[in-house]
């Protein structure tokens, strides 16, 4: 089997398996061992790789997750676009549990992760200004509103380091700024798709609203066993939309600003 791959998906908490008659592969990296073992199949005439980015037993919490080895693994295996759904709280009312948001914009409230390629001699400074790719985020809204769920166009997602939630305050704080979802993990994930010169697409799934709601004693805080069962519900949903997403992209039509370089140009 030929292993060039043409895009990947890392699975989230609850998300351990995605594809069917895989062949399973190994990968070591400069970096360190990805996750897991890295699961590809063809669909719809497309190789895709899927990685559960906790391990299949979920095995590393947020905050040890090896990040740097499972992007630069999707990036040897030849993967240009990653799709990227995350278990995710919502800060705002009206984005509500079962709710989808394509998030534009990240906020790192992140601590001590490796979040670069470039600890040297090699030096580069990326800008993630715009850190999500334009065209994926297009083809994944109208696939969730072709699709009859309630996606959200935009939202800035705030990363926290985990494994702990937040406290009342925090979770004030980030509502009263404005920002939308909150999850653990796409902290240096999607960045360092970006280093990688990578597509890359979230698309944070709404399992609750974090610490409650300011002024809603009708919405609690959240607890770990309702995150999951939530999480569990969307599952189905979550990977009907993947496959669409893999279905719908297509390598001619393709137009985004993302920096699409190889490795050997990087020197990683
Ligand atoms: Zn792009």
């Amino acid at each position: 089997m030929d292993l060039k791959v043409d895009l990947g998906v890392f699975g989230g908490s609850g998300f351990y398996a995605f594809l069917q008659n895989v062949e399973e592969i190994e990968i070591d990296t400069p970096f360190g061992k990805p996750s897991d073992k890295i699961a590809i199949a063809e669909y719809e005439g497309k190789k895709v790789a899927f990685l559960p980015r906790h391990g299949k037993n979920h095995q590393f919490p947020p905050h040890m997750i090896p990040y740097r080895a499972n992007m630069y693994a999707m990036k040897k295996l030849g993967a240009k676009k990653i799709l990227a759904p995350t278990a995710s709280g919502s800060l705002q009312p009206h984005i509500k549990p079962g709710d989808f948001v394509i998030t534009d914009q990240f906020i790192d409230r992140t601590t001590g992760r490796k979040d670069t390629f470039f600890d040297g001699p090699i030096t580069r400074h990326i800008s993630p200004a715009h850190p999500y790719c334009s065209a994926l985020r297009e083809i994944a809204i109208n696939t969730g509103k072709d699709l009859g769920i309630t996606t959200h166009e935009k939202g800035t997602v705030v990363v926290i380091q985990g494994p702990r939630f937040s406290t009342v305050s925090e979770s004030r704080w980030f509502s009263k700024m404005g920002w939308e979802v909150i999850n653990m993990t796409q902290y240096p994930e999607s960045y360092l798709a970006r280093e990688l010169g990578m597509c890359y697409v979230n698309i944070a799934l709404i399992t609750d609203y974090d610490a409650g709601l300011e002024g809603r004693d009708d919405i609690p805080p959240v607890t770990e066993e309702e995150v999951l069962k939530v999480f569990e519900q969307n599952n189905e949903k979550v990977k009907k939309m993947l496959f669409e997403i893999i279905k719908r992209t297509n390598s001619e039509n393709h137009k985004c600003n993302c920096p699409n370089v190889e490795l050997s140009e990087l020197g990683i």
